[in-house]
């Protein structure tokens, strides 16, 4: 994320040296919408000329041929990559980003390859003019999210479009439009085609975007979700003991621990906070009440799974899979003793699963007494408190004498533990707590 102002300037800078040039320039997609519907967080500026790739690499310093071929330059100005595309009208659609010919056109046909009427929208910086030929203020105006022209042609080029409109919907609260929404209802199966890459990050947009608890009930009612995610549909339905989740089955509970995340959660949080009941199906009993025993074990699994066929990144699937096993460890800190805290408190994603514990509970029995606990610790303790480099190592234990060997790193384990617990205080003391073990 650039800084808007400087964004901004440079943005402007670009459309004017392209029209000094006699060139037709305009700020064009979602930067427009989110500027005409007043939106906080405004999509990046991109630029949308009848300049053809050409002419824009030879009047900028500094460009980029990303998707040349399909007309797309990237233009760094102030520092920052702008994407500059020549007008165009998409022929021959595999997937949407990837056209297999592109014909270069005016701004109206431009418009009109466009997904959404809101979507649709030309901005031109010095008149101040929107210019718009598909209708996509009178839909902003009705909080509306409808496909350009025919939705099934317009979903049939590009399915990812149908989990676009959900992402939209959600994030500024509108509506899909009833011809839109059945189009996608038709064409859900179809979500398949598209690569998993695709859906990863569009997924990841959602879950990290504003209202994703709108995101995931859209999903659900337009039958997506059960195409690509079946282990989240399965949710649906599976009753919870109402003492601990007053709030409903454990799809509903998934909803609103989506809705407390804070904002602009990061990608590790959004995805944990999805799957962290995701085992619950699996290992469902009931005897006394109902019971999910070792859910998180079941979950972390199964996560992993989801995840490696969304091919996710590694240090994604290990970090989201570590903060679902953990997920219920929670209910134990003020019971942990000192050393199993400050190793609980020192892992890397203590901050995310904090978060998640705390929309968890806000999600159900709204107690949060152990996330104020564990952020009380957090804030108490300097880092190097928590994970304090050991007094003593193996060295140490040669030098007394000791054959390395199993015994080693236990005594080397014991020993810092006594150092967490913070009953030894430097390195004297646990070299005499060793000699105590030697001489036993
Ligand atoms: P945001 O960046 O906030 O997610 P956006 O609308 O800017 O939203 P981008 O993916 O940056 O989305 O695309 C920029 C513009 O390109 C869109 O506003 C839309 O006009 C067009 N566009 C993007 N993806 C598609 C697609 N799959 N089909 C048709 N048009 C698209
Ligand atoms: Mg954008």
């Amino acid at each position: 994320m650039h800084d808007p102002e400087i964004q901004l300037t440079a943005a402007v800078h670009i459309v004017k040296t392209l029209t000094a040039r006699g060139f037709e320039a305009y700020f064009a997609g979602g930067w427009v919408r989110d500027f005409v519907m007043n939106f906080s967080q405004k999509s990046d500026i991109d630029i949308a000329t009848n300049a053809a790739p050409d002419s824009i690499r030879k009047i900028f310093g500094q460009t980029i041929g990303v998707g040349e071929q399909f007309g797309v330059m990237i233009v760094v100005e102030a520092g920052v990559p702008f994407e500059v595309a020549t007008f165009r009208s998409d022929v021959g659609i595999k997937d949407g980003r990837h056209p297999e010919q592109v014909v270069f056109t005016d701004a109206k046909n431009d418009a009109l390859r466009r997904d959404f009427t809101v979507n649709g929208m030309f901005f031109n910086p010095f008149t101040e003019e929107v210019i718009d030929y598909t209708d996509g203020q009178a839909d902003i105006q009705n909080k509306i999210i409808r496909a350009i022209g025919d939705p099934y042609e317009r979903f049939s080029e590009d399915y990812l479009r149908m989990l676009r409109a959900v992402r939209f919907a959600a994030r500024f609260g509108y509506a899909i439009e009833e011809n839109t929404f059945q189009a996608i209802k038709n064409n859900a199966g179809f979500i398949k085609d598209i690569s998993v890459e695709r859906i990863f990050a569009e997924m990841s947009k959602m879950l990290t975007g504003k209202n994703p608890d709108a995101s995931l009930e859209l999903l659900h009612e337009s039958t997506l979700l059960q195409q690509f995610l079946p282990e989240a549909e399965n949710l649906c339905g599976i009753e919870q003991p109402p003492q601990f989740h007053p709030e409903g089955d454990v799809f509903i509970h998934t909803v609103k621990t989506l809705s407390f995340l804070p904002e602009n959660p990061s990608p590790l949080l959004a995805w944990a906070a999805l799957l962290h009941d995701i085992g619950k199906p699996s290992v469902m009993t009931v005897s006394d009440r109902i019971r999910f025993n070792n859910h998180h074990r079941s979950g972390a699994i199964m996560s992993e799974a989801i995840l490696k066929r969304l091919k996710a990144p590694n240090a994604l699937i290990d970090a989201v899979c570590s903060m679902v096993d953990n997920h219920m460890n929670f209910m134990n800190v003020g019971k942990m003793r000192l050393s199993t805290l400050k190793k609980f408190l020192s892992r890397p994603t203590i901050r995310d699963e904090l978060e998640l514990h705390r929309a968890d509970c806000l999600a159900s029995h709204g107690d949060i007494q152990n996330y104020d606990f564990v952020k009380a610790r957090l804030s108490e303790f300097k880092v190097e408190e928590i994970k304090p480099k050991a007094f003593i190592n193996g060295k140490d234990l040669i030098e007394l004498g000791l054959k390395p060997g199993p015994l080693f790193g236990k005594i080397l384990s014991d020993i810092y533990d006594l150092q967490l617990e913070e009953k030894i205080a430097d390195r004297e003391e646990a070299l005499l707590e060793v000699k105590k073990l030697i001489v036993k």
